[in-house]
């Protein structure tokens, strides 16, 4: 993802990677919406060699566009990897994760980057929330920061250190902040919240976080929650899902691969009948349950038969969101080092995966038509069901609101909604 931020003040945030990224831009364009000068801050994710390189291709453009702008770098490519953007002639600074979210005083001073304060600093760990967000639709709110898990191909522990929960009643006061501020749906996020609450003192699981909340916030409309570990069958989730219809009924996997043998060398906590038994579970605790998932195609040591494995079980589990990388190496991860797979098989897989999701899609978006279902309403009149299905919306509705639309037809990877009879 790569969005540049509206420009109030001098100041354009260009964000890559998650939600979590998304958010703490907000965060800077709010802090710095009173600042003059001319500034474009880069914030980057590490989580594949291609974000980092389409980071370095951004800047690149910028420099052109904006001569006179000062440019930095932050977010997590910048954590792992500060030398190679302190080479850059285009760049004036490089921040770390660690100073990240205090603008003011990254921007203060003359010293491009000191490479040591990066990598030595301690990560910071409270997110504060902005007071609004610029789009006005959904509300990200941050529940845990980092990860205690070493998946051999992810560069994120190391970026965002180790995982570590918001209590309850901070995630509490900053949706009912959200909710005041006119956000009908709020997206529970962080780096692993599925290991939510192990590092509180009851240990509640993020299930347990998703009751409370939605009882403490009744003005609450919609509640998501971003990707989950399917590795962890939180009870209390599923009952949430099965009794709160303020809970969409859309969850996003990071299942990687659906090949045993593939998902032990990752190190990755699930089994591919862990996988499918959380599947069976979530869709008989919410009947539509729509799904998506994160997957990884060539992950070193990959045979065709494996690929095939994993590629059968996403037919056969119907999953219209899929979101599919090609493996790309991260210096320093154990997966680096093991026997690759030619980057052209790795492109072909990748390509096949994408057209099961693009197949188990359009059988989707199909399966809605002729529903009524409530949307939220996003810019460029847009919006999304509760499933997540994306809607063209044919009748005019304020951006942020709830409307009720008939979904008419399919129109390449949207449906059309149409004012109701
Ligand atoms: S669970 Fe694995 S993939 Fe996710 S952030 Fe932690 S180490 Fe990375």
């Amino acid at each position: 993802m790569n969005a540049l931020s509206p420009r109030k003040s001098g100041v354009q945030v260009v964000t890559f990677g998650c939600r979590l990224n998304a958010l703490e831009s907000e965060v800077l364009r709010e802090r710095l919406a009173e600042t003059s000068g001319e500034v474009v801050i880069f914030n980057t994710c590490a989580v594949t060699a291609e974000a980092q390189r389409q980071a370095r291709q951004a800047i690149r453009k910028a420099r052109r566009e904006t001569p006179a702008a000062r440019i930095v770098v932050t977010g997590c490519a910048a954590q792992v990897d500060p030398e190679s953007f302190a080479a850059m002639p285009e760049v004036d600074r490089v921040v770390g994760n660690t100073r990240k979210l205090d603008p003011i005083q990254f921007l203060d001073g003359e010293e491009r980057v000191r490479v040591e304060d990066i990598m030595t600093a301690g990560m910071a760990t409270a997110v504060p929330e902005p007071k609004r967000f610029a789009a006005h639709t959904r509300a990200f709110v941050q529940v845990q920061q980092g990860c205690d898990h070493r998946c051999a191909f992810c560069i994120i522990p190391f970026a965002r250190g180790p995982a570590r929960s918001f209590p309850e009643e901070t995630v509490v006061a900053r949706v009912r902040a959200h909710v005041a501020a006119g956000h009908a749906e709020a997206v529970l996020t962080g780096v692993d919240i599925s290991s939510y609450g192990n590092d509180l003192p009851d240990r509640p699981s993020l299930g347990a976080l998703v009751r409370r909340l939605l009882a403490a916030v009744p003005d609450l409309q919609r509640l998501r929650l971003s990707s989950l570990d399917p590795a962890v069958m939180d009870a209390e989730l599923l009952r949430a899902l099965a009794e709160e219809e303020r809970l969409m009924p859309h969850l996003h996997l990071s299942l990687q691969s659906l090949d045993d043998m593939i998902l032990k060398r990752m190190k990755r906590r699930h089994g591919r009948a862990d996988a499918f038994q959380f599947i069976a579970r979530a869709r008989a605790a919410r009947p539509g349950l729509s799904l998506g998932a994160d997957l990884i195609a060539g992950f070193p040591t990959e045979t065709e038969a494996m690929f095939a494995a994993t590629l059968a079980g996403v037919e056969d589990s119907n999953i219209p969101f899929l979101h599919v990388f090609p493996y790309s190496p991260r210096a320093g991860t154990p997966a680096a080092r093991m026997p690759a797979v030619a980057p052209e098989a790795r492109k072909i897989r990748a390509a096949r995966l994408r057209r099961a999701g693009a197949a188990a899609m359009e059988r989707f978006l199909e399966s809605r038509v002729g529903a009524i279902a409530e949307v939220l309403v996003e810019k460029g009149n847009t919006g999304r069901t509760p499933d997540y299905a994306p809607v063209r919306l044919a009748l005019k509705a304020p951006v942020g609101a709830i409307v009720r639309a008939r979904l008419a037809r399919v129109a390449g990877r949207e449906i059309v909604g149409e004012s109701p009879p």
